[in-house]
């Protein structure tokens, strides 16, 4: 059950947009999973064992149309023997074809709920209002954050990731980097480029952990969430070119954009030292390329 993944390696980037000056080591997590995108496996792991060991059958969970954790519910569920639902934000998609992430849910087993905006913002609402047979499934929040999934994520950093002071992840709920600031030693802090707005991240973070080496730094007044403009583009072709990595366009390259921003206008107030966590998130780029060519642009995430 849960099998280990391969082990992530840390990976030395050496930038033109930086001149080599600013030395970037990114943690390949990325890697691990062939199909379960890098920190939804770390999420997830504790979450499904839970689930196994108190009998449930399927497992219930909420997302957006692009929701990367959604569709690593779908491939835990469709692995480890779960019915899985997934309750999406969206009603209008019901009628649409599918984007190639719901797609994959339900070539996965996923069923799909699709419910209004206005009712999915009550996750307990959303959730009665959908017919299901199993009247006990075991439901993860949206976006996976809970106390499992921050002790699995606990599990990135390794010892030898002491020689680092200064670790950088993106943050969509806070989870991911809930276990990491869990797990950094007293020199060490965290920044976390924070992609969608959420006021209640920092409270969410500080249910989970209770040391303060943590920043946040916001991303999305700059890049947007999930609007890929050309420069953000232009910049993920680049390091692929250079470097061999496929960043994803939600989280990990409005991330390193960012951070790269900031470290040209000299704004950036952490650390040298930096150890940056490809968290994945790749399954999106299907659906991002497929809305570029619906909406007539020639632009294509690298893939
Ligand atoms: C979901 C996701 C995140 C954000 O994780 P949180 O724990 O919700 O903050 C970061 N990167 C990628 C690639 C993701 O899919």
């Amino acid at each position: 059950m849960f099998s280990h993944p391969r082990p992530s390696v840390n990976q030395t980037l050496s930038l033109q947009e930086v001149q080599g000056e600013l030395e970037i080591t990114l943690k390949r997590e990325d890697q691990i999973h062939s199909d379960i995108s890098g920190n939804k496996w770390r999420k997830l792991k504790y979450n499904f064992q839970h689930a196994k060991q108190n009998g449930h059958q399927s497992v219930l969970t909420f997302g957006g149309a692009f929701s990367n954790h959604l569709a690593a519910v779908a491939t835990a569920g469709h692995q480890y023997g779960f019915q899985t639902h997934g309750i999406v934000r969206g009603e209008e998609l019901e009628t649409q074809t599918l984007n190639p992430t719901l797609q994959y849910c339900t070539q996965k087993g996923m069923a799909l709920h699709f419910v209004s905006r206005t009712l999915y913002i009550n996750k307990k609402q959303a959730l009665a209002s959908v017919i299901i047979d199993d009247k006990n499934p075991y439901v993860i929040p949206e976006g996976g954050t809970n106390a499992l999934a921050v002790n699995g994520c606990a599990e990135i950093l390794t010892s030898a990731d002491k020689e680092f002071d200064t670790i950088a992840v993106a943050v969509g709920t806070g989870g991911t980097m809930a276990g990491l600031i869990q797990s950094t030693s007293d020199h060490q802090h965290l920044v976390g480029f924070q992609v969608v707005k959420d006021i209640e991240i920092p409270s969410r973070i500080r249910t989970f952990v209770s040391n303060d080496r943590w920043s946040l730094v916001p991303t999305y007044d700059a890049v947007g969430y999930a609007k890929s403009p050309k420069a953000l583009i232009d910049f993920a072709h680049s390091v692929a070119g250079q470097t061999g990595v496929i960043l994803d366009p939600l989280y990990t390259a409005p991330m390193l954009w960012h951070l790269i921003k900031k470290w040209k206008e000299n704004t950036w107030n952490f650390g040298n030292r930096l150890l940056m966590i490809h968290t994945g998130g790749h399954q999106s780029i299907k659906g991002i390329n497929q809305r570029l060519a619906q909406q007539g642009s020639s632009l294509r995430w690298p893939c």
